[in-house]
């Protein structure tokens, strides 16, 4: 016998209780579902979901900030944790690479188009500081002396 009853939560965890304040109606029951506590008491699950995602909206700011001033303080560890994470998705990352290919080569061919101008205008710089055949190039880049 299937022990998970036909509304599908596992009977060791939840509990079928009266409505929340929020009126979370459970698959049209009239009750909310809630997590079972030791002490008895339980929240609606529903309820603790958008509570969690509330306070991680609340403090975005202040935990993307810690992560990144985290990331900054461990460069080692950050390091160490990408590579460990590249070692065990060796696959994943393979397979995404060739199923982004073309996208990629598009992207970059979209960049330097994007970036044509600037990069004629330092070569074209590059090529005047070069002090091959130096005499004439610089007499007349200088202008009128
Ligand atoms: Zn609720």
């Amino acid at each position: 016998m299937n022990n998970l009853d036909p509304l599908e939560f596992d009977p060791n965890k939840f509990y079928l209780g009266g409505l929340c304040r929020r009126r979370h109606n459970w698959q049209e029951t009239g009750k909310s579902l809630r997590a079972k506590r030791s002490n008895g008491y339980g929240n609606c699950v529903e309820c603790e979901k958008a509570c969690k995602k509330a306070n991680y909206e609340a403090n975005k700011e202040e935990s993307n900030r810690r992560s990144k001033a985290w990331r900054e303080a461990n460069p080692d560890k950050v390091r160490a944790l990408g590579k460990a994470y590249r070692e065990a998705n060796k696959d994943k990352i393979e397979a995404y690479r060739e199923a982004n290919k073309e996208r990629k080569a598009e992207q970059w061919k979209q960049y330097h188009i994007a970036n044509r101008d600037q990069r004629n205008a330092t070569q074209r710089k590059e090529r005047l500081m070069r002090p091959r055949k130096a005499s004439v190039i610089t007499e007349t880049g200088k202008g009128a002396i």
